[in-house]
C-alpha cells in the first residue's frame, strides 16, 4: 500500500503506526504534518502551471528554471519547495514527470499533461 504526501510530494508506504486510520493519512512524516500547504504553495503551483502553458508549443521543462525564474538568485534555497510542487502537480496528473536525463544533471524534468493543454 502506499500513498503520496499531501505535503512534499514523495510516496510513502503502510507502516504499522498508520495501522489505525490508514485511510485518513495524509502527511508521510511530522516534518510535513507541520509544514501544512500555504497559499505561497498554491501560487507556486500557479506558477509552474502558467509558465508550462507558456511553453508554445508545448515541451518539457525543466525544474531548475522554474525555481531560478520564480525565486531569483536565491533559488537554490527554494528548490525543494518546487520539486515539491512539481510532484504534487504530478500526482494530480497535471504533468507528467519525465524519467532522470542524464544531460539534465539529476534536475526534474516535466511537461504538463496532454489533456491539460
Ligand atoms: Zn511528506
Amino acid at each position: 500500500m502506499e500513498k503520496n504526501c499531501v505535503s512534499c510530494g514523495l510516496s510513502f508506504s503502510f507502516r504499522r503506526k498508520f495501522e489505525k486510520n490508514w485511510e485518513e493519512v495524509k502527511y508521510c512524516s511530522k516534518k510535513c504534518r507541520k509544514n501544512k500547504l500555504q497559499n505561497s504553495d498554491k501560487e507556486l503551483e500557479d506558477f509552474i502551471l502558467d509558465f508550462s502553458r507558456g511553453n508554445c508549443p508545448p515541451r518539457v521543462t525543466q525544474a531548475r528554471t522554474i525555481s531560478r525564474t520564480y525565486f531569483g538568485i536565491y533559488w537554490k534555497k527554494f528548490h525543494q519547495r518546487v520539486l515539491a510542487a512539481i510532484r504534487r502537480l504530478s500526482h494530480r496528473n497535471i504533468l507528467i514527470i519525465h524519467p532522470y536525463k542524464k544531460a539534465l544533471k539529476q534536475d526534474i524534468v516535466f511537461e504538463i499533461h496532454k489533456k491539460e493543454v
